[in-house]
């Protein structure tokens, strides 16, 4: 009929055009595609001073600024010949910077994150984790490390925040205009766009690839928003952290599987594979089919392979924080890889449970344990915690006999130093900073600058904070308060004069935000002394789905709107890197509350210091090991309640405490006439010379590099040589081994006490003495059999304490048979437990947890 509709579907045809810049504005144009800019002010200074308010109106985007030039503006620029000068020689130390090949004699790295937090204009972060990672990015490019990255290129990211005047947040999600993002869409040599495809439910799911630079680093973008994919599809790059578990686990597959087949699309081969966070987990059971596919590997050879050349960095210090997927859920997207690997479904869920065979869950932290050789937690304390954690998956073992390790974590100084004071450090410090800073003897020159010149560029930097919130937040303030001219009075009650106190950061509930505001009748005390003025500076985002984080948002806000509080308390809202940079570095003093040992690492702490901050914050984390007398405070860390309100009361009672008795007294004990203390930049001076050179990220890669990269590439080049000879031995070695395991006979284990005293029981420093017979059987090489000493907790009984390991020594050997025997001085009085261990061993192990073969022997 001639009325139905008749047409048919276009298939468009991509065209893609570029505008053509002059030669000079086109360097430009290649600086603000490599994010170099970022720590680097001279850059930023340049792009700004282009067009300040553009550049100010998109929160410093070099690419939004250089397409928004108008022919005019284009035509100035190339007429200015001062600024074509300026312009040549930021582009030479670019491309001197850029040009530099890769430090090979150092292990390559594939680096696997669900977020980077790289500049606050790419929206692919949310907090601590990504920013740590864009940080990490940003050092391996100064360290000049070979090191590629994967993430995701998310179309809305996480979320903007505003708060509305009763306090509540809302959560608003902008969509990314990836053009005007400094990125580029991958091509290949036919000018055809890089695409991934990977096998996905009954379909194939593709992604199109963008990759930022990194200085000399280059990290990959995935993003499956784009028409090929069904509209369900599209949504997995949509929202970092939203979405249901499903959803999490559409992602954390896309980047595992994706991941590794972007890098094998692009022909990229690593030495280490590092998993930063459980969320990237996956990417093993891909390089283990390829491994079984490709090289014709059995899973277990496989496994030993890809074991030892994965590191898993956990950052989470509670189990309720893991990814946790229900067998059905996981089934539904890795049920093929049991076919892929060789092995039964259930075998493969049980790679990601505690106790294999049960009903659990199917844990991604669990199987990142269990395919990557190393792990670390993040700081000293993170990694005892992770050991704790962890305990259950390698049994026999105790918590701290584990191969959990730990780093801790730092930050990019040349990325969190505001531009005045990196200057500052430049003249006074050392002019190469960039590869001195975590050298604390070249701090040392600290101790020397004079007093005037420190208190100079701290009071610019409080300044330049207070021009930034009257700038951004200024027109919000007016209009979500009713009365414009509150608002105004609110804006100038910031006073660069007063103390300044800053608390940035997720607001979780462990963090404790609410901790100041337990007794308002003394802080209202503390922030209305006339004499010595001090103001508190709160900002932060809650997830959308923590009601109590949100809860705690509008509790300070309702405060800082009381008239006692007016213009002593802000809240500063939509908290991103921007405004995380101008206020670590605004404030004197940055505190930080969470609830021990919740807080792995925490990082901005380590910000602030590195702008002459000073650190107030309970010992946990980083500052548990930071800590210096005459540098920062701390809250003590002694956990005395159980109760967690009581343990709050007491905590908040400390803050006002050293607030009153300490920190405030510190900063105003002014000589006559000077308008700041001397004793204050002597403690900002310990901190600098003493803190600041072992939270820098330097440090800490060049950490990862030793205690783990090395070791693990050395250790992956030996097994894999000649095909894997060594891995196949090894194999084959475990697979005996399993199989004779409970052949093994323990044909007497006893203990003898040779008593001086003559009383039947053992006094300190007499002999005892243990004596093991067993039967090996047919098992290959030695037993290793360890004296195992532990004590019950005095706290929980059922918890035994690990005291000591002492292998026993053999003493004889007859065929199978083999004796064993130690002889040891009792040492500390008290009620012991012991009992004896028995562990296959085998040269190629890289340690004991690395094989599951366990056996205990009592004592008689
Ligand atoms: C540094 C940073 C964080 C991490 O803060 P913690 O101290 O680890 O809580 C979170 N968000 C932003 C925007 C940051 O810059």
């Amino acid at each position: 009929m001639i009325i139905n509709k008749r047409c048919n579907a276009p298939a468009w045809k991509d065209l893609f055009t570029s505008s053509k810049m002059p030669e000079s504005l086109s360097k430009l144009d290649e600086i603000a595609h490599n994010l170099w800019w970022v720590w680097n002010p001279e850059a930023k200074a340049l792009f700004k001073s282009l067009n300040p308010s553009v550049w100010h109106e998109n929160f410093g985007n070099p690419v939004k600024l250089l397409q928004s030039l108008s022919q005019s503006k284009i035509e100035e620029v190339m007429e200015d010949s001062a600024l074509q000068a300026r312009i040549a020689d930021i582009y030479e130390k670019f491309r001197a910077y850029i040009d530099e090949k890769p430090d090979n004699t150092k292990p390559s790295v594939a680096y696997f994150s669900m977020e980077y937090g790289l500049t606050n204009i790419l929206k692919i972060y949310s907090g601590g984790l990504g920013v740590l990672a864009g940080d990490y990015l940003k050092e391996a490019s100064d360290t000049n490390i070979d090191l590629v990255a994967v993430g995701f290129l998310y179309r809305f990211g996480y979320f903007d925040q505003t708060i509305t005047s009763d306090g509540q947040q809302v959560a608003v999600y902008k969509p990314q205009d990836f053009e005007a993002l400094p990125i580029t869409q991958l091509f290949d040599e036919n000018g055809r766009q890089v695409q991934i495809s990977i096998p996905f439910l009954d379909h194939m799911l593709m992604a199109n690839v963008w990759s930022v630079a990194v200085g000399r680093v280059t990290l990959y973008l995935l993003d499956t928003d784009i028409q090929e994919n069904n509209e369900w599809d599209r949504t997995i790059t949509h929202q970092l952290y939203g979405g249901d578990w499903e959803n999490r686990m559409r992602q954390e597959y896309l980047l595992g599987i994706g991941g590794i087949e972007l890098l094998n699309r692009l022909g990229i081969k690593k030495d280490i594979y590092h998993c930063n966070e459980g969320h990237a987990a996956l990417i093993n059971a891909e390089r283990l089919a390829n491994h079984i596919e490709r090289d014709g590997l059995t899973f277990l050879q496989a496994l030993e392979l890809v074991r030892a050349s994965s590191l898993y960095t956990v950052h989470t210090p509670v189990p309720a924080g893991h990814d946790y997927f229900d067998e059905s859920l996981f089934g539904k997207y890795m049920g093929r890889f049991a076919d892929r690997l060789g092995i039964s479904f259930h075998e493969l869920v049980d790679m990601g449970r505690e106790n294999p065979g049960s009903g659990e869950k199917f844990s991604m932290s669990v199987f990142a344990l269990n395919t990557c050789q190393e792990a670390n937690g993040v700081s000293f304390l993170h990694g005892k915690v992770s050991q704790e954690m962890f305990a259950p998956v390698w049994k026999g073992f105790f918590a701290k006999e584990l191969h959990v390790g730990y780093v801790t974590n730092g930050v990019h100084l040349p990325t969190w130093t505001q531009p005045e004071w990196k200057t500052f450090i430049e003249e006074k410090i050392s002019s190469d900073i960039c590869h001195t800073q975590e050298q604390e003897s070249v701090w040392n020159k600290i101790q020397d600058v004079d007093n005037e010149e420190i208190w100079k560029v701290r009071t610019e930097l409080k300044q330049k904070f207070i021009r930034y919130i009257q700038k951004h937040y200024g027109d919000n303030w007016v209009r979500n308060n009713g009365d414009p001219s509150k608002a105004v009075d609110l804006i100038n009650s910031i006073n660069p004069k007063a103390l300044l106190i800053g608390f940035g950061r997720r607001f979780a509930t462990y963090k404790r935000a609410h901790l100041l505001f337990t007794d308002l009748e003394r802080l209202s005390k503390i922030v209305n002394n006339s004499d010595r003025p001090v103001q508190f500076i709160y900002t932060g985002k809650a997830h959308p789905a923590d009601g109590g984080g949100q809860g705690l948002i509008k509790h300070i806000v309702d405060i800082s709107k009381k008239p006692e509080f007016s213009g002593k308390i802000l809240f500063l809202e939509n908290y991103d890197m921007q405004v995380a940079s101008m206020l670590i570095a605004g404030v004197d003093v940055w505190l930080n509350t969470p609830t021990r040992p919740l807080e792995a690492s925490g990082t901005s702490g380590m910000k602030a210091l590195m702008n002459g901050v000073l650190n107030f914050s309970v010992l946990d984390g980083w500052w548990f090991e930071g800590y210096r007398e005459k540098a920062g405070w701390a809250l003590t860390d002694k956990k005395t309640f159980q109760n967690q309100h009581h343990q709050d009361q007491l905590d908040a009672a400390t803050i006002y405490h050293i607030l009153e008795e300490e920190l405030i007294p510190l900063y105003y004990n002014r000589a006559e006439g000077k308008e700041y203390s001397d004793e204050w930049i002597q403690w900002i001076k310990n901190s600098m010379n003493y803190i600041l050179p072992h939270y820098t990220m330097r440090r800490m890669l060049q950490d990862y590099i030793e205690r783990f990269y090395n070791p693990l590439a050395k250790r992956f080049k030996l097994i894999s040589a000649d095909s894997g000879k060594i891995a196949k031995e090894l194999v084959e070695w475990k697979i005996d081994v399993a199989e004779k395991w409970d052949q093994v006979e323990v044909e007497n284990c006893s203990m003898i006490v040779h008593d001086r005293t003559g009383d039947h029981s053992l006094t300190v420093g007499e002999m005892l003495e243990v004596n093991l017979y067993i039967d090996k059987k047919d098992i290959a090489g030695d037993l290793l059999a360890e004296l195992i000493e532990v004590k019950a907790d005095k706290e929980d009984a059922n918890k035994l304490l690990l005291e000591e390991v002492t292998p026993l020594e053999i003493v004889e050997q007859n065929g199978s048979k083999v004796h064993y025997r130690i002889r040891k001085e009792a040492e500390n009085p008290g009620h012991h437990k012991l009992a004896v261990r028995l562990l296959p061993t085998h040269p190629a192990l890289p340690h004991k947890m690395d094989f599951s073969l366990v056996r205990w022997v009592n004592i008689d």
